[in-house]
């Protein structure tokens, strides 16, 4: 523990960003950087508790080692924090910009104060190691001679493939798509994560050994029975990419979308062209409806006021969080507090208040005469609090038609959208997700594995990395008996179970 008494003397400094009114006439990263003697100062304020809740779920799914690396840089001893934020993560340069933190809801300083700014501390640390170059590619010094086919290029199948490498087998990354990065390419926007640091990790991935294959469409491309010829094992990672609609009357209008279509479209026009093609939905001068929350709603708000829009309205069904955390959602789990994310701010600062709107129930999309839509028909709902804890809605039958020239629908994933391989290989699945039990992540088919989003549905880039090392261990134990790579959990009953 760096300064016993660094809780008491500074206060957080939350993750530094740029002015929400200045970052919206850009496509550039929303961060910036806190001065070193800040980060010294974060870091001290952590208390080493003889317990870090934030180092394992519910805290950290990948166990990064907080603490320790709070402590080193307290200490001025930023090689020896990257060595130790190395050995449970592959990419802090992804985590420490985008994970949602849930180390900070289990930070023990986070029970009577704010919690230590964790992710700040972790993007820190990489982004000084790749300015320094101590990031440097890993070649195995021998080759075991095992050939492991990935498919999908997204954070899980990317950690899979970095740890199988790094033991000596042959990964191949199998991609449909034109660019590698699964949801870090063309999910979350270049605001929140540029595309030449997604760039960066793999290029540094290629020169370690790894090999990529983009246009490949796994099961059309190349069959099952190919795949289970040429490989020694096979590791499903594609996502949980079935877009959840919502059928309402007036779903045909124009200017009705789901949200992945717009915002793929958006990042595929600025990486392929700076917009100049023209390819991309623009919400330029229009009112734009984006109907459900979490990240992927959140992410439509800042691509459209970055483009211009008239005015931008977020409803969801749900009730408003409680400003802070209640009885309901209990230390170490996550807050479930309001909060305003980047876009939020973003809104705000623009047009005067917060986007969202809470007790909003969907009815229609209401066109005009060209088939375009030009309203969203809403009802408002009440909603009650039960003595245990759940929410109940009302219906108010007070309706209302909120002006809408584009309308995103964003309200989840339904499981994997592939289901030619899944099929061919015989997988099981249910309800859209393969099934593998966590910590083994075998499937029913000898050799078969999956990990991610499509066996755990959709979820967050830090669990990706968690299931991809994961599965590395188990296949590596698969392939060789034993494995000595490190896993999250692996300290636990479940994991240790899993061998
Ligand atoms: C808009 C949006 C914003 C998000 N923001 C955040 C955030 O801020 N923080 C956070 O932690 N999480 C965020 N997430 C969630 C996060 O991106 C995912 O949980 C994570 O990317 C899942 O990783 P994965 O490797 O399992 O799958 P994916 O990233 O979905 O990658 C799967 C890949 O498999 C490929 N594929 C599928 N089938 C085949 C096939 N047959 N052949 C070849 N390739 C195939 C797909 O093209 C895709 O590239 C966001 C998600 C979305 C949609
Ligand atoms: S990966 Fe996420 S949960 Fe883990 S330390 Fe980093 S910010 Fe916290």
């Amino acid at each position: 523990m760096g300064k016993p008494t660094g809780f008491i003397e500074y206060p957080r400094q939350s993750m530094a960003k740029r002015d929400p009114l200045l970052r919206l006439s850009d496509w550039y990263e929303i961060y910036s950087h806190h001065p070193e003697a800040t980060l010294k100062q974060q870091g001290a304020r952590c208390m080493d508790c003889g317990v870090p809740f934030c180092q394992a779920d519910p805290g950290c799914p990948i166990d990064n080692l907080i603490p320790e690396w709070n402590d080193l840089v307290y200490r001025d001893r930023w090689e020896e924090a990257y060595e130790r934020l190395i050995k449970t993560n592959n990419f802090p340069e992804f985590t420490g910009r985008i994970c949602p933190a849930p180390c900070e809801d289990a930070c023990v300083l986070g029970i009577a104060d704010p919690p230590v700014t964790i992710k700040s501390i972790e993007c820190a640390i990489i982004d000084r190691a790749f300015e320094r170059g101590w990031v440097r590619p890993v070649t195995p010094e021998h080759r075991s001679g095992k050939k492991v086919a990935i498919i999908g290029s997204g954070p899980a199948g990317l950690a899979a493939a970095d740890q199988l490498n790094q033991v000596g087998h042959e990964a191949t990354v199998f991609e449909r798509d034109d660019r590698l990065g699964g949801l870090l390419m063309y999910g979350v926007p270049n605001m929140k994560l540029e595309k030449k640091v997604v760039d960066r990790r793999i290029e540094l991935m290629r020169q370690s050994g790894v090999r990529f294959r983009t246009n490949c469409d796994v099961g059309v491309d190349l069959t099952a029975e190919q795949l289970m010829a040429e490989y020694d094992a096979i590791l499903l990672a594609c996502g949980a990419l079935r877009h959840r609609d919502m059928d309402l009357p007036g779903r045909d209008l124009a200017g009705v979308h789901l949200a992945m279509d717009y915002l793929t479209g958006v990042t595929r026009s600025l990486l392929d062209s700076q917009f100049a093609d023209g390819r991309f939905i623009d919400a330029r001068d229009k009112n734009v409806i984006v109907i459900g929350g979490g990240d992927t709603g959140a992410d439509c708000i800042g691509t459209a006021l970055r483009q211009g829009c008239k005015s931008v309205l977020n409803i969801t069904r749900r009730q408003r969080e409680p400003d802070y955390r209640d009885e309901f959602h209990p230390w170490p789990g996550p807050t479930g507090a309001y909060f305003l994310d980047y876009s939020h701010e973003e809104g705000k600062a623009h047009f005067g208040r917060d986007p969202r709107e809470y007790g909003v129930l969907p009815l229609e999309y209401v066109g005009d005469d060209r088939g375009r839509v030009r309203a969203m028909r809403i009802e408002r709902l009440e909603w009650e609090r039960m003595p245990d804890g759940r929410w109940k809605s009302h219906r108010t039958g007070i309706r209302e038609d909120l002006p809408a020239d584009l309308v995103f629908i964003s309200i989840g994933f339904t499981g994997h959208d592939t289901p030619r391989i899944v099929n061919d290989l015989g997988v099981k699945e249910e309800s859209g997700l393969v099934e593998a039990e966590y910590g083994r992540y075998a499937t029913n088919v000898e050799k078969v594995f999956v990990a991610g989003d499509m066996r755990r549905g959709a979820s967050l880039i830090v669990w990706a990395i968690a299931e991809g090392r994961g599965a590395a261990r188990s296949i590596d134990k698969y392939l060789m008996g034993h494995s000595n790579l490190p896993s999250p959990g692996i300290t636990t009953q479940l994991a240790s179970s899993a061998g």
